[in-house]
């Protein structure tokens, strides 16, 4: 059972369709003052494009060169045929401007209503969407898929635990669209409250605007009773609807006919072997307003082997190990915020937030995991938080290789941000 005929083509098929549209994908960018530049300097043209692999003639896009276009460079028709805006929530420096066009936006609810399709929601499903709404493209962008697809659409937005408890209660909600680390949060709040998620009607939740571990997927199952399900997207590519999981939880479905997905060495630009770890660089397919053309998502994934249980011909791909902008590198080690999130959510005597401090001694960097103890566990006596201190600090260092202060810290402590987590806190410029 499938939303859309483009789910199971044929590869050859696939690559076809991938073929045409990325000639007319250039056609269209030639319109804008952004690439029609790029194309002349660089000799481009439809005709180039033989295969889907031909897309390694074609220059990157970076964000950079989207910033140096803000906010009309890259559109490819008169303003007046634009009806929408989003831009990127700016987690790493200036945000983004993304425009769509009527089409656009119906393009991309059906991708997103394709995705909720595969893990499970139909019409007869009530989907309350928690994320905040306005320029972040996890509210709207989550929004219409949900209508698109005829679920009943709560859009209950960011925050208010109290309230957001209350709409699922009243109305049925079976379906919620959570951040994961507010999911965590929010799973304690929901028994705190007195309630026992086991009880709650809901049974599906879509997790993803920020990198988190299997670890982290499972507990917030376990925590909430709920299936969650892993989704990718970023503004650049319409927002959410650019790859998802579905019910095999084994990898993120690219939706191939609509992006071209390429896993590079972000050194030297090059395809890095299959499987292998590189950065994400995208292309759309299918928008006419503002198509962007093989741009760096500075995202590191890998391609998955195989094909999926489920049908579907699509490649999927690993879960996002983090951004390469997020790599951290202490005493000549490259560490990645994943990895420490990884080891943290798997010890269970861990709550559900945590942070990353790194700050100056000296003249040397030293990194601080604060971790956050469930309440059970911190009522325990000194020798036991300092046994479960040092087992946090022994395997964080087999994992970074080097060995970080641990701080334990009491339930519900380290400030909760609304949107996206703020994992690593940077005191280095700052007195410690
Ligand atoms: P910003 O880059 O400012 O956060 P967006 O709101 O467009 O802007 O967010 C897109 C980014 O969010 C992606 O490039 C990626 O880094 C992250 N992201 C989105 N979904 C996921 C996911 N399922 N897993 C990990 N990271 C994700
Ligand atoms: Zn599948």
């Amino acid at each position: 059972m499938y939303f859309h005929d483009a789910e199971t083509l044929e590869r050859n098929e696939l690559e076809k369709l991938q073929v045409e549209r990325l000639k007319k994908t250039i056609e269209q960018a030639a319109n804008s003052p952004y690439y029609s530049e790029v194309f002349k300097k660089n000799n481009i043209d439809p005709s180039i494009i033989k295969s889907a692999d031909d897309i390694k003639k074609l220059p990157f896009t970076s964000k950079d060169d989207l910033r140096s276009q803000y906010p009309y460079g890259l559109l490819t028709k008169p303003i007046d045929e634009f009806v929408r805006l989003h831009a990127s929530s700016g987690t790493t420096g200036t945000p983004t401007a993304v425009f769509y066009t009527q089409k656009d936006l119906d393009t991309w609810a059906d991708l997103m209503a394709r995705s909720m399709y595969a893990v499970g929601l139909r019409r007869s499903d009530v989907l309350q969407n928690m994320s905040g709404y306005g320029l972040f493209t996890g509210g709207l962008g989550i929004h219409y898929g949900s209508e698109r697809l005829g679920c009943l659409t709560v859009p209950a937005g960011a925050g208010n635990t109290k309230r957001q408890i209350k709409l699922i209660r009243d109305f049925n909600v079976t379906a919620m669209h959570i951040i994961p680390s507010f999911a965590l949060y929010f799973a304690a709040k929901v028994r705190e409250e007195g309630f026992d998620p086991a009880d709650m009607p809901w049974r599906i939740a879509l997790i993803g605007a920020e990198p988190h571990t299997e670890h982290t997927r499972r507990k917030i199952e376990e925590m909430m009773h709920i299936k969650a399900y892993n989704s990718y997207g970023l503004s650049e590519m319409n927002g959410p609807g650019v790859a998802f999981e579905c019910t095999e939880q084994d990898g993120m479905h690219v939706w191939e006919d609509s992006y071209i997905a390429e896993i590079i060495d972000p050194e030297t630009g090059e395809h890095v072997a299959e499987g292998e770890i590189g950065e994400l660089v995208m292309t759309t397919l299918t928008r006419e307003g503002m198509p962007i053309i093989r741009y760096r998502t500075r995202d590191l994934t890998r391609f998955l082997p195989g094909e999926c249980k489920c049908g579907r011909t699509s490649r999927r791909i690993d879960r996002i190990m983090g951004r390469a902008d997020d790599m951290l590198i202490l005493k000549g080690v490259n560490i990645y915020p994943m990895q420490i999130e990884k080891i943290i959510m798997g010890i269970p005597e861990v709550g559900h937030n945590y942070v990353i401090e790194l700050f100056k001694e000296g003249l040397m960097d030293q990194i601080r995991v604060k971790v956050e103890i469930k309440e059970e566990f911190f009522v325990e006596d000194m020798r036991a938080l300092q046994g479960i201190q040092k087992k946090i600090s022994s395997m964080l260092r087999d994992e970074i290789l080097i060995t970080p202060r641990v701080e334990l810290v009491q339930h519900n402590s380290i400030p909760k941000t609304e949107g996206k987590a703020k994992r690593v806190v940077d005191l280095r410029d700052e007195e410690d």
